[in-house]
């Protein structure tokens, strides 16, 4: 839907009589006051308020978020531009794909194109400045008559994204009003800040698993191919108080040199804004690397990521930091001192939300306006980039045979790769060929190879610097898809077009899609069969084979706002799964068995389980955790016969308070549990002697273990520094003894060879079972979404 005016006088546009009333005064209070959040709707409605009143403002709803509220984005030019939308939408498609497009072509659109730039706000919904300053900065677009102002809206189109994360506006909102004066003022609420991902919402960018990324990508990005993509965010308080890039090493092979290099130009010119500006404290080529393509979807599509990371406030608090709270070090750079990549350091003060936009205004601006100064230069090399991406010869293709253990997670690869634009032809055999013979072939590339991460170490023999994010993206190894890199081009003719799902009665053990067929024959009442050797499922009764009951699933939720309990959530929600969300009192309470069949403990450290928020730093009704009541309470349970599943650090809950008989022989860590990430600055993580951050390490699989029901004998399984084992209790999964890295970045490898990364563990008559990896890795690990399946049902 387009939310438009309805300017029918084109001449001088005199519908527009009232100026745009300023956000301050739409809002009722200054812009980024003190102790002041914006809801939503109010966000929208400003932005709304903004297109009755200019020509240089377009505002569309895009579609609905997770929780249904509008995501909408804004485009801003000049009227005569917007007049001309389709043209310019034209221009950046044909520049966009060379194979249609002849360089003197090219250079006749480039003269007339626009630098398209998008800028994204607030993707992580507690870093709430950009929202605000998105309103600010759009105002003074469309109102102040500067030659500056001028330039941008004369060379640039503006897409802008008032929020990635429009539920976690409100979400968030809704928290910090809760606990406004009281102790919990400003700290972060004590649920996910999107409904199932939380802070993983930009690590989403290649899987593409929520309503959000999937509008953003479609409409957006595969539509505008954005020159420029400026996503906004916040970071830490005790460091710089502006990060932009040049990026930290490592940098993800298959990106062009050429947006490298532009990035780091971009990068600079505002660092040179800011500091011109009188702006202290900001930092270049710190921090944050360029590795994983979870984040950068438009950085394989021919666009720049541009990212600020601002020093955070306490939501909309003020915050006061003496010298010696400002961190002595961070990666990259020592915010206490001065260097070439921060030459001016801020050294303490108070901080608050106004000066986070104040810092973003100067930044915006500084980008469009270099988008504006550069704008020939960069669409001639967004064409070339496509160029030098279509002309890729190594490897020519990759092909995905026609015949497939598993014919859904194969479907949901080639799908997820045309999603990002990756053509897909039809081999003679009836195989998907992926020729690099295309626009975006570097995207297909970094998604079917395999990943070699360098040793970064902090020094030689010292350990492992912290990546940004995960090391590892191989598809074909999360998903179990036998994908070949082939030298030579492959002949295609047409369209690869996926083979029905199976229909049934009989339902491949092997194939995800016969989990979702299951889950709809139980939904309609019917009974299930399995077949006790293989695993396979019937819809008909047949000899020999056990009827399946409908497990009754439990999925414990922590108020610590666990992630990997959201993602867990989605999958369940996706293969048709039913469940239902347990908290602290209720598995306290006792008499489980009565109730459930299976209950599942997302990945969290087991002291975070056990005691949960800590009394006085929250709400009393958010602090505690299991408690000594709760551990009873599985034991009971699992001696019962339930099943209790335990995923990734969580397991250690299991040894440590359940009394499995392991013992862990990797340093022990805490598990993800809360709604961020790793960052801060720290510049290590892990030990010497042992790392795995987001890495596939194989293992061997007893495939005789009904938990393997599906799942082939030699397999790569999701390591985010998990668990591994010695122990005398049935193991499902062993790491190999040697070779254990198949992708990604693994330090130690020693230690974990030939140990436990499956238990299932007896208790009484029911079974503990241990995941020394994360099954359901941010929906991608449909391999091992079978074992993660098969102890659900596990009876
Ligand atoms: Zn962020």
């Amino acid at each position: 839907m387009m939310i438009r005016s309805t300017c029918l006088l084109l001449a001088a546009c005199s519908v527009f009589a009232a100026a745009p009333p300023t956000p301050a005064s739409y809002l009722g209070h200054p812009v980024g006051a003190d102790r002041e959040v914006v809801d939503w709707d109010k966000v929208v409605g400003y932005f709304q308020l903004l297109t009755k009143s200019s020509d240089r403002i377009r505002v569309e709803e895009l579609g609905k978020t997770a929780d249904g509220r509008p995501f909408i984005a804004a485009t801003i030019a000049e009227a005569a531009t917007l007049k001309n939308l389709d043209r310019y939408r034209d221009i950046q498609q044909r520049l966009a794909d060379p194979r249609r497009t002849d360089p003197s072509t090219a250079e006749e659109l480039i003269g007339q194109g626009k630098t398209v730039v998008l800028i994204t706000c607030s993707i992580h919904a507690t870093e709430i400045a950009s929202t605000h300053t998105s309103m600010e900065y759009a105002y003074k677009l469309l109102t102040e008559d500067s030659p500056h102002n001028r330039a941008i809206l004369k060379d640039v189109i503006l897409i802008l994204v008032p929020s990635l994360n429009p539920d976690g506006v409100d979400i968030v909102a809704r928290w910090y009003r809760k606990t406004l004066g009281t102790p919990y003022e400003g700290s972060n609420p004590p649920e996910l800040y999107h409904k199932y991902v939380g802070h993983d919402n930009n690590r989403d960018w290649y899987i593409f698993s929520q309503p959000e990324t999937r509008l953003t990508v479609s409409k957006l990005h595969n539509v505008w191919h954005p020159e420029i993509t400026y996503d906004v965010h916040q970071m830490g308080a005790n460091g710089a108080r502006l990060f932009v890039p040049p990026w930290l090493d490592p940098t993800e092979p298959n990106i062009d040199a050429i947006l490298m290099q532009e990035m780091n130009m971009m990068g600079t010119a505002m660092a040179s804004d800011l500091t011109a500006a009188g702006k202290t404290g900001v930092a270049i080529h710190g921090v944050y690397d360029f590795w994983t393509p979870s984040r950068h979807f438009m950085a394989f599509h021919g666009g720049l990521r541009m990212l600020t990371e601002s020093a955070s406030a306490r939501i909309a608090t003020p915050i006061t930091l003496t010298a010696d709270q400002i961190a002595p070090n961070a990666l990259g750079y020592n915010p206490r001192e001065r260097s070439w990549n921060y030459l001016e350091p801020w050294l303490g003060g108070t901080w608050r939300l106004r000066d986070i936009i104040d810092y973003q205004l100067i930044a915006w601006d500084s980008c469009l306006y270099n988008a504006s100064l550069h704008r020939t230069e960069l669409l001639r090399n967004f064409y070339r980039v496509a160029q030098r991406q279509t002309a890729r010869t190594d490897p020519g293709a990759f092909v995905i045979s026609a015949v497939q253990r598993d014919p859904g997670a194969t479907r949901k690869l080639i799908e997820t790769l045309r999603f990002g634009q990756v053509e897909v032809g039809r081999g003679a055999d009836g195989s998907a060929v992926i020729s690099m013979h295309q626009p975006y072939s570097g995207w297909a590339k970094t998604l079917l190879e395999v990943q070699h991460y360098p040793n970064d170490l902090l020094y030689p023999g010292g350990p492992p610097k912290r990546p940004y994010d995960v090391t590892a993206n191989t598809l074909p190894l999360l998903m179990g898809v036998d994908v070949k890199t082939v030298k030579d081009s492959v002949a295609a003719s047409g369209q690869w077009q996926a083979p029905p799902p199976a229909a049934g009665p009989l339902l491949k053990a092997a194939d995800t899609d016969s989990w979702m067929a299951v889950n709809r024959a139980w939904d309609e009442g019917r009974r299930v069969w399995r077949d006790p050797s293989s695993g396979d499922f019937s819809l008909a009764e047949r000899g020999g084979w056990k009827e399946q009951k409908r497990p009754r699933i439990a999925l414990y939720q922590a108020w610590t706002a666990n992630m990997d309990e959201g993602w867990t959530r989605w999958l369940l929600e996706q293969f048709h799964f039913r469940y239902t969300t347990v908290h602290n009192a209720d598995l306290q309470a006792g008499g489980l068995r009565q109730k459930f069949d299976s209950i599942v403990i997302p990945d969290q450290a087991a002291n975070s389980i056990e005691n949960g928020h800590r009394a006085g730093t929250m709400p009393p009704e958010y602090t505690g955790g299991l408690g000594t009541k709760g551990a009873e309470a599985l034991k009971e349970f699992a001696g019962a016969g339930g099943t209790l599943i335990f995923l990734n650090g969580a397991s250690e809950y299991a040894i440590s308070r359940l009394g499995v008989q392991a013992k862990t022989v990797t340093p022990t860590r805490g598990g993800r549990g809360g709604d961020t990430d790793f960052t801060g600055g720290d510049r290590t993580a892990g030990s010497a002697e042992f790392y795995s951050p987001g890495s596939l390490l194989n293992v061997r699989i007893d495939t005789s273990s009904p938990l393997a029901y599906g799942v082939p004998a030699d397999i790569a399984i999701w390591s985010e520094q998990s668990p591994a084992w010695d122990t005398q209790l049935p193991v499902v999964a062993r790491y190999t003894p040697d070779h254990v890295l198949a992708s990604g970045w693994l330090v130690g490898e020693k230690i974990i060879a030939n140990r436990a990364a499956l238990i299932d563990a007896p208790i009484g008559s029911g079974h503990a079972i241990l995941f020394g990896m994360r099954p359901q890795y941010r929906a991608q690990s449909y391999l091992t979404f079978k074992l993660f399946f098969n102890a659900l049902v596990y009876q």
